[in-house]
């Protein structure tokens, strides 16, 4: 991405920006410190990055065909998930669910991992729209892939929490 700045001697006060094509757009007050601007600068640019590849990771794998899939194979077709997404800001945890809404976040750092351990990841978040907590029942739905004990072991040495995955 470019970034092109533009100080402006008006009254502009405040710092604003825009992306246009591959270009991120700033408008800055003449008068902001250039440390300032830097540090303003280097934040937008890496909300953007972020936006942009957590779009491209999603549009790359169809995850709700994936999705599918797995519903079709471990659960019968019967779990209704709303939406499934990529998230770029999940750096402790790999995925999210929130079961009311059923909807489903993976981070993108599964995105460079074996696909089995991301349809894991997918298969937990999926048992959880059923089972919000981690009882015997919600392992018994997770335990149906077969490749949990596998894929827990791979999350944990990445540094997942055994309590969580
Ligand atoms: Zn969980």
């Amino acid at each position: 991405m470019q970034i092109e700045i533009n100080k402006s001697r008006n009254r502009q006060r405040t710092v604003s920006a825009k992306v246009v094509g591959e270009t991120i757009q700033i408008s800055a007050p003449q008068n902001i410190p250039d440390e300032k601007l830097k540090e303003i600068i280097e934040n937008l640019r890496s909300r953007i990055e972020k936006r942009t590849k957590k779009r491209d990771l999603t549009s790359d794998t169809n995850l709700q065909a994936i999705v599918q899939n797995l519903n079709e194979k471990y659960f019968e077709g019967e779990i209704e998930v709303q939406s499934i997404e990529y998230s770029t800001n999940q750096d402790k945890i790999f995925g999210c669910c929130t079961y009311r809404e059923k909807r489903i976040r993976i981070s993108h750092r599964l995105a460079t991992m074996p696909t089995w351990v991301r349809d894991y990841v997918i298969i937990h978040e999926m048992a959880h729209i059923i089972e919000p907590n981690h009882s015997k029942s919600f392992w018994g739905l997770v335990n149906r892939y077969p490749l949990t004990e596998r894929a827990r072991g791979y999350l944990i040495a990445k540094g997942a929490t055994e309590e969580e995955f």
